[in-house]
Order: C-alpha cells, then sequence, then structure tokens
C-alpha cells in the first residue's frame, strides 16, 4: 500500500482544555501520544467569526470578508432579503483541497462540516454522513460512493440533527449511545478508505464532539446550574466518554496509517452558553435606533420561523431536502424561493440599524446606509462613526442583573479588523455578550431561571426567556498538534490561527495557496 502523505484529523468543537487535560489525565492516550512527540498549541478563531463561519475559514484559509460566509441566512446585497448562503455555492474562492486536487494530488475529505461537494476533485469527497451541520444531506463523490458507504456502514445513528428535547438519564443515554457508536463506525470507513493508499491528503472530521458539547455540556460540568447529578452518576461524563471514543479512533487510524505527517486539530472550543442574543432585536427598538415594522398581515410560515430561537439548524428537513444535491460553486445568487426565510422584521424606512442574523453567542448588527441599503438613512463616513459610537455606548450600559456586569463584553466594528470584497454583506457591528455566567433554557431540566432581565438607563428593565436548547457554546480557541518524521517536538513557535491551518497543509504538499488571509506555520512547513 502506497504511504498517505499527510493525514488530518478534525476532532470538530472540542475544547482545548478538556483535550489537554483529559491527555494530562490518562485518558485520551492517544493524544498525549501526539502531543510528546508531535508540536502543538492552541488556534485562534476568526474574531468575531469563529462560531459559523469557522469552517470555511479553516478550509479556505480566509476571513468571511474574502470568502463571503458568516451565516447560512444572509442578507441579499442592495435588498432587505434574506437567502439561504448554500444557493449560492457557500462561499466564495477555494477549498484548499480543491487547489491540492487541481495541482495533481490526490484527495480524500470525508465529513468536513459545511464544505459543498467540488465534482472537479481528484479523489474522494463524502459530505454530511456524520457531521453537526447539515446543509446539502449526505453525499459523496464519485458516484456511485454514496450508496456504497450506505450500503456498508448504514446512516450515521445521530446523523446532522442533534438537537432536541431529552428529559432524562435514558434519553442522554441513547443519545451518547449513539454518538459513541458514530465514532467508532467512522474509525472504521476511515480505516478502510485509507487501506486504498495512495493519497496525497486524507482528512476526516469527527464531530460527535461537538453534539456532545452543545448538547451535554451542563452534565460534565458539575458546577453549571442545570447539572443533574443523577444522570451525570448514571451516565458518567458523556463529553469525556465521547472524548475518549474519539481518541480511541485516533489510535486506530494512526495504527492503519502507518508512518506520516498527521495533524490532530480542534476547529473551536466548547465552554457553557452564554449570552441573551433572544433579548437584541427589543434592545435595538427600545434604543430607538430600530422601528418596529408597520403592522401588516403576515405568513403563518414567516411568523413560526421569526422567532428569536430561529436557527438555521432547525430549517425543515423537507426545506433542506428540496435544497440538498448538489451546488455549483459559483451558481446564481438569488435564492430559489423565499419560503421558510425569516424576515427582518424592522420598519426600513425609519431604522437606522438593524438586528443582523449571525448566531446567538455574538449578535450581528447592519447599519441602514445611505446608498448601500435601498432605504437606507445613516450617511457613511462621520455619520456612520458617530452612530456606531453612541450606539456602542448604550449598548456596553445595559446591565445583566444575573451578574451586575455588562451583558456585552465589547462591539467590534467589523471593517475595523478585516478587509475583502464581501466586507459590505457581513454585518457591520458584532456584539459579543459576556459570558461570565451560563444562560439557561426552558427546554433543559425543569426549565427554570432560563429568564434573563437586563436594564440601563435608556432602555428600562427588560426581560426574556432562553427557549433555545443547548447547554454548551463555542469558545474561539482551538488547538493544533502536528506529528510526523520531520516535526519536532515542542510547541508553535508563535500564536496560530485557524487561517493558517489550509495554507500550512498545502504546503506541506508543495502547493502554496494564493490570496489567503492566514500565512503558514514555518514550524511544520518552511518556506
Ligand atoms: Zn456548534
Ligand atoms: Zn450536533
Amino acid at each position: 500500500m502506497l504511504p498517505t502523505r499527510l493525514l488530518v484529523l478534525g476532532i470538530d468543537g472540542a475544547s482545548p482544555e478538556l483535550l489537554r487535560g483529559w491527555a494530562d489525565a490518562g485518558h485520551l492516550p492517544n493524544l498525549a501520544g501526539l502531543f510528546r512527540r508531535g508540536r502543538s498549541g492552541n488556534t485562534r478563531g476568526v474574531e468575531g467569526f469563529f462560531i459559523g463561519s469557522t469552517w470555511p475559514c479553516i478550509y479556505t484559509g480566509s476571513s468571511p470578508a474574502r470568502h463571503g460566509f458568516h451565516y447560512l441566512i444572509q442578507l441579499s446585497p442592495g435588498t432587505y432579503d434574506f437567502y439561504r448562503r448554500e444557493d449560492c455555492g457557500l462561499f466564495a474562492g477555494k477549498a484548499f483541497w480543491s487547489a491540492l486536487s487541481d495541482a495533481g494530488r490526490r484527495v480524500a475529505v470525508l465529513d468536513a462540516p459545511l464544505s459543498p461537494i467540488d465534482p472537479t476533485l481528484n479523489g474522494m469527497q463524502v459530505l454530511e454522513w456524520g457531521g453537526h451541520d447539515a446543509v446539502y444531506g449526505f453525499c459523496a463523490r464519485p458516484e456511485p460512493l454514496a450508496e456504497a458507504i450506505q450500503a456498508r456502514y448504514g446512516d450515521h445513528p445521530v446523523g446532522t440533527r442533534c438537537d432536541g428535547r431529552r428529559s432524562g438519564a435514558e434519553d442522554y443515554a441513547s443519545f451518547v449511545d449513539r454518538l459513541l457508536h458514530g465514532v467508532e463506525t467512522k474509525s472504521r470507513m476511515t480505516r478502510e478508505f485509507l487501506r486504498e493508499g495512495g493519497w496525497d491528503l486524507f482528512m476526516q472530521v469527527f464531530s460527535e464532539a461537538h453534539c456532545a458539547g452543545h448538547q451535554c455540556w451542563h452534565l460534565h460540568d458539575s458546577s453549571h446550574p442545570s447539572h443533574d447529578p443523577e444522570i451525570a452518576a448514571a451516565l458518567g461524563n458523556p463529553m469525556q466518554r465521547v472524548y475518549e471514543a474519539i481518541d480511541k479512533a485516533i489510535g486506530e487510524i494512526l495504527a492503519e496509517a502507518g508512518e506520516c505527517n498527521v495533524c490532530v486539530f480542534s476547529s473551536h472550543g466548547m465552554s457553557h452558553w452564554y449570552g441573551a442574543q433572544f433579548l437584541l432585536p427589543e434592545i435595538l427598538f427600545r434604543l430607538g435606533v430600530a422601528q418596529r415594522p408597520p403592522p401588516a398581515p403576515r405568513s403563518a410560515s414567516s411568523v413560526a420561523v421569526d422567532g428569536a430561537t430561529w436557527a438555521w439548524h432547525q430549517l425543515p428537513a423537507s426545506v433542506r431536502g428540496r435544497l440538498g444535491g448538489v451546488r455549483s460553486r459559483y451558481g446564481p445568487r438569488k435564492a430559489e424561493s423565499n419560503k421558510g426565510l425569516p424576515s427582518l422584521g424592522v420598519d426600513t424606512a425609519r431604522s437606522q440599524c438593524f438586528h443582523h442574523r449571525h448566531g446567538l453567542a455574538i449578535g450581528g448588527i447592519r447599519l441602514n446606509l445611505a446608498g448601500r441599503e435601498p432605504q437606507g438613512i445613516v450617511q457613511p463616513g462621520a455619520a456612520a462613526d458617530a452612530f456606531c459610537e453612541a450606539l456602542t455606548e448604550d449598548l456596553m450600559a445595559i446591565i445583566d442583573e444575573r451578574s451586575d456586569r455588562s451583558l456585552i463584553r465589547r462591539v467590534v466594528r467589523v471593517a475595523e479588523l478585516y478587509e475583502g470584497p464581501y466586507l459590505d454583506e457581513l454585518p457591520d457591528l458584532l456584539v459579543e455578550y459576556d459570558d461570565t455566567v451560563p444562560t439557561l433554557s426552558t427546554r433543559v431540566g425543569d426549565g427554570e431561571g432560563a429568564t434573563v432581565r437586563v436594564r440601563s438607563p435608556k432602555i428600562g428593565v427588560l426581560e426574556g426567556a432562553n427557549t433555545y436548547g443547548r447547554t454548551g457554546e463555542h469558545r474561539s480557541q482551538g488547538l493544533l498538534v502536528a506529528a510526523g518524521p520531520q516535526v519536532e517536538a515542542g510547541v508553535f513557535s508563535r500564536q496560530v490561527s485557524v487561517l493558517d491551518l489550509a495554507p500550512t497543509w498545502s504546503r506541506l504538499l508543495g502547493v502554496e495557496l494564493e490570496g489567503t488571509d492566514g500565512r503558514a506555520i514555518e514550524d511544520l512547513a518552511p518556506s
């Protein structure tokens, strides 16, 4: 069998602190072995964009201002309408595996999240067999790989949707068992495809850590207010069990691969769920910067999805299915249908800004900018600067009564962080919530404590209950450990960003990526 040149194994959404801690304590022996013989360090996420757009940032080596993806539902430029980002190919530019393939390398890319099928790939691609993110549905190239995988391995026991209401030990035990079974099957699948041999790049991603973190953080963290000692005692630590299963899989895969360059990485971290994004639209109304829409009859379907808890993960399967299949990398910008898409929910003729969908831990705000938005009323330049400054001050003045601290850690202007052709399609301001206290949910445990009460002189007192059911949320730091015949043991000589991964992996296979924001890690891939 021809050896694999570069093996990349992702542990999606796994906390770097937990990975290191459990490796040090002997629970993750294979990872511990990589830490000993390899070079490692925590990775910095893409500031303000480390949740929804982490994966496109990783595989393009570029920020959202360059690849254009910040959330699955985005505003169509020059309109107030949302469209589904996958309807225009999800991202602009090239995934590093496509660049490698174009340069004649043979690549296998399995379950890399949020990565449309590249039908031109020299090698194989499996998408959404088992991953946290669901956009396209399970598919694979070349034909008839999907059928062969289905016949040989069946469906992933959890699939691509882990959200659900779980009420007791049995529910959680079944969920964790299915995650563990998914990891085992993925290990088997990975080894069988590796055995074909001759891969320049072989990449597999374990998203089971991602799902366990979102759903089971409160069972892992005994200090979490929703922690249920009875369920935890019956179950063991579900996150540790899933991480251990992935570690075992890594050991099996490394044994199969033999001596090669290997990179194991976590895309972004995980800790308790926090923030109060569900209050942001009302906060903007009370501050007077956004105005409520004029009363008009709204269709039942738009009302149904317009709640503050709306998330793209919850798109109806029928809608996702209709959109399934392969999208071209450079498809039309126009959405196929507005069905199921949220509305902006403001009076666009009288609002200076509006809430811009961006996920739940970091809120987005877009200015209603004259010359850019159809009914823009904030003048660009000094007036926009002054508006942003005043709004930031008003947002920072809001006190969270649970902590007596500011609800918001900071407000960031995106244009000060990034540059690129898609800068204007991103939110203008990002609202980073303080994560000192966990936010509980009406859907977890007895639902107590899910209410968040905030106040400021300008908004008065405002309260709302969180109905979103996850107890774990991402943090920006991930982790990278690399080992191989030429890699010296130690730590990286500089802070590594997730944007540096694609340029590094490409250079290790003799290809320089063009026009990325990240740069190759010299410790691993010297120029
Ligand atoms: Zn996530
Ligand atoms: Zn999941």
